[in-house]
């Protein structure tokens, strides 16, 4: 052993049997406990008070300096501390240089403030350690699990009493299931959607079994298309990917105006395919219901007819929009998402979860047949081992920290949360029009929007220019825009993200704009008016 590393070791730390096997028992010994203790107080409580100084990736302690303190590779053959003194190190030296997410100065992204009591339900998920890909391993948190499943669809498909008595805990059939994230419900819904196209027919055991190139024989087809609006999240392009049909088959459709999904595009382009393109299949249209960039919401029964037509899958993106459907004022806004085949919606977005947590839903209880798997030691046919459907194998109760949170909040609760984060961008939106360095890019349907600044004289001389002259004038704010974000995200007071988009009147173009995404309760419009006043003094500094 070097002296480095000896120097490295607690020489009263080893790993010794009896020790080990306490840990299996209860933590450590009393003294340990009561420290314990204290720090998971800490935790659940005071991480905040860690956090507070800065929100965002601020250049206090840089990412290189960072990565070079965490470069060692080797693990230790001895313990170097107790759990007390790792929680202590986390809480000291970690946590400092986390992101502070629940800071109401940091509105860039879809991951926010958590209600704490969601700790206290994640800690029970943990100590209870159940597996819900069996019934061996979970049961009464697989039934609950299938109810809670059951809530949530009729929250989106408000089927009658007796659908849901039917179904409720039905081991034959599948209202949806838990998956680890959006992403993972986007791939399950298109997954299934492919299985049901490609089914089992004379000569052919189904495209599970005999893979994508013999699906595509047996349909004298050589390709297979999915349609979204160009805002469709990219694991839609993953889910292209993953399922074999190639990702740059996943098309993107023009949008209308106001930055939704252009049906009249969608109704051309699927009968130019059904026309002229005999060998190309249409797998599933999507619509967006709260696109990530935007969170514009697709016209969703419009296009639930035109698949209805075409008898194409439909499926709906709600991984952000999901929960609006909670809200009485606008719940209308999601009008037509019970026409869905499927749904995503993800638990660690406007669920308040603690990450992550996904969810796809599906219309039809028995399309999930598409998908299903047996093994003989754990998942056996009629059993309500829900692995059996689904693309995860082993997971957690995801479903017990939704359900109670439910409980906790009541729709109501949510409704207030959403209503809050859609009322204040409406706000912000009029905050951003009033202010003569600001041009509101996207105003928000739902709580988020983008806008950049673009003072007034400028606006003027876009408005008069011609395309090219545009063109070199955007590329100059798209670099004002680029320079501010970063500055403000450097100085830690607060974050607002980025994005790049392709406005229908600079066509190729792609202008920088700001992002802002307004899910934390305690963002109100003076915080955001101090966000404005930050950006545009840090614009007056540097550019004029
Ligand atoms: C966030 C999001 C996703 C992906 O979800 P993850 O949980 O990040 O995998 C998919 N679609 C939309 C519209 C989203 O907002």
């Amino acid at each position: 052993m070097s002296t480095k590393e000896k120097s490295e070791n607690n020489p009263k730390l080893v790993a010794d049997w009896n020790t080990l096997i306490r840990t299996f028992i209860k933590p450590e010994n009393g003294t340990t406990e009561i420290s314990l203790n204290k720090y998971m107080e800490q935790i659940l409580f005071g991480l905040h008070d860690f956090l507070k100084k800065h929100v965002g990736i601020t250049e206090e302690m840089s990412v290189r300096e960072l990565s070079e303190r965490y470069s060692d590779t080797t693990i230790k053959k001895n313990p170097q501390k107790k759990l007390a003194d790792v929680i202590k190190d986390i809480i000291l030296d970690i946590a400092p240089h986390a992101v502070n997410v629940s800071s109401p100065y940091f509105i860039g992204h879809m991951t926010s403030a958590i209600p704490f009591f969601m700790v206290n339900l994640k800690t029970i998920v943990s100590a209870l350690n159940q597996n819900v890909v069996k019934m061996e391993t979970s049961k009464v948190v697989s039934i609950i699990e299938k109810q809670v499943i059951a809530k949530l669809h009729r929250l989106i498909y408000q089927r009658d009493a007796s659908f849901y008595q039917q179904h409720v805990q039905n081991p034959e059939t599948t209202l949806g299931c838990f998956v680890e994230d959006g992403t993972i419900a986007n791939i399950t819904a298109l997954w299934v959607a492919r299985n049901a196209l490609f089914s089992k027919r004379k000569d052919f055991e189904g495209v599970e079994k005999e893979g994508i190139h013999a699906a595509y024989e047996t349909h004298n087809i050589n390709k297979c298309v999915i349609l979204v609006s160009r805002y469709g999240h990219y694991s839609l392009k993953k889910a292209g990917g993953v399922l074999g049909l190639g990702n740059k088959n996943v098309i993107s459709i023009d949008v209308d105006e106001n930055h939704r999904l252009d049906t009249n595009s969608l109704y051309q382009t699927i009968k130019e395919l059904n026309r002229f393109e005999k060998k190309t299949k249409i797998l599933a249209v999507i619509g967006i219901a709260g696109a990530t960039e935007t969170g514009k919401v697709d016209p969703l029964g419009k296009i639930a007819e035109i698949c209805h037509e075409n008898k194409i899958h439909f499926h709906v993106d709600a991984a952000w929009g999901g929960p609006v459907l909670m809200s009485d004022r606008y719940q209308h806004l999601l009008k037509g998402i019970n026409l869905a085949d499927s749904v995503t919606i993800d638990g660690h977005k406007q669920f308040y979860m603690p990450m992550s947590c996904g969810m796809v839903y599906f219309k039809n209880p028995t399309i999930t047949n598409a998908i299903s798997y047996q093994a003989n030691y754990v998942l056996r046919p009629g059993s309500v081992d829900l692995g059996r459907k689904s693309l995860s194998g082993s997971r957690e109760a995801n479903s017990l920290i939704l359900d109670s949170a439910l409980k906790i909040m009541g729709t109501r609760g949510y409704a207030l949360l959403i209503e809050h984060g859609i009322d204040t961008a409406k706000k912000f939106a009029r905050e951003i029009e009033s202010r003569c360095h600001f041009q509101l890019i996207i105003p928000p349907e739902l709580n988020i929007l983008t806008y950049r600044i673009c003072p007034d004289g400028i606006k003027r001389k876009l408005a008069q220019a011609a395309p090219e002259k545009q063109i070199q004038i955007n590329r100059k704010l798209n670099e004002i825009n680029r320079k501010v974000q970063r500055i403000q995200r450097e100085r830690g007071n607060s974050f607002v993200s980025r994005t790049l988009l392709r406005l229908n009147h600079t066509e190729d173009e792609k202008i920088v704009v700001f992002r802002s995404v307004l899910m934390n309760p305690l963002t109100n419009i003076a915080i955001l008016k101090e966000i404005l006043d930050e950006q545009e003094k840090i614009y007056l500094n540097h550019f004029t």
